[in-house]
């Protein structure tokens, strides 16, 4: 037996006979400015799943613990079953998108250090900024999971950065989701990455090979997430 449990912009998520495991099926559909702009690319799916699955493997190599199973099929994964700390995290490294406009900064611009940002998962209220204070004061984590969260993003950051940069490309800034796993507690990298979640920009010319092409009219997305996955594959 299987049920759809929940249905996203990109994704959907179905139960399987395992009550710890869920298969995920990536949507061909793109969404930008919190739903207002929509389009549906064929192929979109199976870009994502197959990119998604390379990193989450990059990812456990390098002993972070994530949700990932194992893909199994071109647009489906199984993953671990979780509840989602409802914080999205975003993680920046140059200058890009809101920390742009919201600071009066040059996008582009490299960040002496990484900044680590939280905001809280709610579309009725557009996923305002929030700090520790106000997860705390709302009970979306504890201290203890805060501090997991902020430095398994720190250490996602790291082997991203590294993974990117061997293909040529520049980890501008990414957002990421965090579960804990129905079967231990476990904080455990969940959710996608993805060129719908992540900035990269070739190093040298600062070509976009993500959602901004959408966003922004640039480029055919999947022309443009086929480029960043060959170049990807093409990373030993
Ligand atoms: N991001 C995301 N989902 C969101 C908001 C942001 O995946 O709901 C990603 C976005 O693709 C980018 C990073 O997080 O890589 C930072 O996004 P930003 O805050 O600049 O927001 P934007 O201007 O892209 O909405």
């Amino acid at each position: 037996m299987s049920e759809l449990l929940y249905e996203g912009k990109a994704k959907k998520m179905f139960t399987t006979d395992d009550p710890n495991v869920l298969r995920v099926e990536y949507k061909n559909d793109a969404t930008a400015f919190n739903g207002k702009k929509k389009a549906v690319f064929p192929g979109k799916g199976k870009l994502n799943n197959a990119i998604c699955t390379k990193i989450f493997h990059v990812l456990q190599e390098k002993n972070i613990p994530t949700h990932f199973i194992e893909k199994i099929s071109d647009t489906e994964q199984l993953v671990k079953a979780v509840d989602i700390v409802p914080i999205e995290v975003v993680v920046r490294n140059v200058v890009a998108g809101s920390l742009a406009k919201r600071l009066g900064l040059d996008e582009g611009v490299s960040l002496g250090r990484t900044i680590i940002e939280f905001y809280y998962k709610s579309d009725e209220l557009g996923d305002p900024m929030i700090n520790s204070d106000h997860a705390l004061a709302m009970k979306l984590a504890t201290e203890e999971e805060l501090a997991e969260i902020r430095r398994q993003a720190s250490r996602v950051n790291d082997v991203l950065q590294t993974l990117f940069a061997d293909a040529g490309i520049l980890l501008v800034d990414f957002k990421l989701e965090f579960g804990k796993l129905k079967s231990t507690g476990e904080i455990v990298l969940a959710d996608e990455i993805s060129p719908d979640t992540c900035r990269l920009w070739d190093i040298k010319t600062h070509e976009k090979l993500d959602k901004d092409v959408f966003r922004r009219n640039i480029a055919d997305l999947p022309e443009t997430y086929e480029k960043l996955f060959n170049r990807l594959e093409a990373v030993q």
